[in-house]
């Protein structure tokens, strides 16, 4: 006999994106380059001298240091956890739950309503602008609302561009609880949140190791706060979340700062190089990015270009049946060689 799951989650499907093989793979959003060797070689030499027989430091103690140095903001409001989707999942433990609600502004991160379900917060959705941009709208939805929680994506995913601090302060002003704002894409353009916290105790803004420091596989984000946050996230934390070999990873990737900031450069002239291209194909609509992936319409059916490219070789993300981004494709930007395969396989798939 199968144990019945919880009903609210019987037509919730996990969260997956395809993953066929292919040998040229920009669907995902990750670096495309290794640790620098640097890098690479002191977090060996780390793990070496981890004693794995004891339990890691509950409060990750001095991976927060580090990020505290690292973004200029008080240790007492930094809090640390496996990905930023983990940190997203204790917010909303922490701040959301049955009767609460959560406003999220579409398109965005499919993650953001995934998690409030399984939090069982109610979610709200207000449509971004048409050229997908927060406005003085959706400060004034907060306010008409009064939702417990507002989450913002910026640089939005799957749309790719940031949000104007201005205007989520105004919606930070506006909510009557806590504002998260996503910063999953930062260091690759746009401006932060971050600059707001000084004067905004209601807003977190989150990040990870995941993007720009080519360390998707170590699970590592974190969040900056208030320390009152903090420690309401330090209620909902499981004993021991962060493993002391995330945690290393972590302390190591800051002592490389450098090193993995030369690889955005890389990373950011590929993504202008598929704008410009995909500008400059017949059809073909390339949405402003400030990310590492661009969004962008084919001018065909989406479905069959996909294909099309994986057929190729190509593996890129099919956005076409999410509500907002109808028709579309997203591409993440990888090295050179990938984005000419991707370059070189869409025109032929659209000649
Ligand atoms: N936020 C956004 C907007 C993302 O796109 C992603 C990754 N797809 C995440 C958060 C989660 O990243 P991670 O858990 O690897 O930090």
């Amino acid at each position: 006999m199968k144990p019945s799951i919880r009903p609210d989650l019987e037509s919730l499907a996990p969260y997956r994106a395809p993953q066929p093989e292919a040998p040229v793979r920009l669907n995902t959003n990750e670096c495309p380059y290794p640790l620098p060797e640097g890098f690479a070689n002191d977090l060996a030499e780390t793990a070496r001298g981890i004693g794995l027989n004891r339990y890691p430091d509950r409060e990750a103690t001095a991976l927060r240091k580090g990020l505290a140095d690292h973004a200029g903001h008080p240790f007492d409001g930094v809090w640390a956890a496996n990905g930023s989707n983990e940190v997203l999942e204790q917010l909303l433990l922490a701040y959301g739950g049955p009767g609460r609600r959560v406003a999220l502004f579409t398109p965005t991160y499919v993650m953001h309503a995934q998690l409030a379900r399984v939090c069982l917060t109610e979610v709200v959705t207000e449509p971004l602008d048409e050229a997908f941009r927060l406005t003085e709208r959706h400060a004034e939805h907060v306010r008409r609302e009064r939702p417990e929680l507002v989450i913002v994506c910026s640089p939005n995913n799957p749309t790719g561009n940031a949000q104007d601090p201005d205007a989520v302060a105004a919606v930070c002003e506006a909510a009557p609880g806590l504002v998260v704002v996503d910063e999953a894409y930062a260091e690759f353009g746009g401006a932060s949140a971050v600059s707001l916290l000084p004067r905004l105790d209601n807003l977190a803004v989150v990040r990870t190791f995941s993007k720009a420091f080519s360390m998707a596989g170590a699970r590592l984000g974190y969040v900056l706060t208030s320390p009152e946050i903090v420690e309401d996230l330090q209620r909902v934390r499981l004993p021991y979340h962060l493993s002391s070999l995330t945690q290393a990873a972590g302390e190591v990737a800051l002592r490389h700062v450098a090193e993995a900031a030369e690889l955005l450069d890389a990373i950011r002239a590929q993504r202008d190089r598929i704008v410009q291209a995909l500008t400059a194909m017949d059809g073909v609509r390339p949405y402003p990015t400030d990310a590492n992936f661009v969004l962008f319409h084919p001018g065909r059916p989406a479905d069959e270009v996909w294909q099309g490219l994986l057929d190729r070789g190509v593996l890129i993300r099919d956005f076409s049946t999410l509500a907002g981004t109808e028709g579309c494709l997203r591409v993440t930007a990888g090295t050179p060689e990938e984005t000419d395969a991707f370059l070189r396989a869409l025109t032929e798939v659209l000649a």
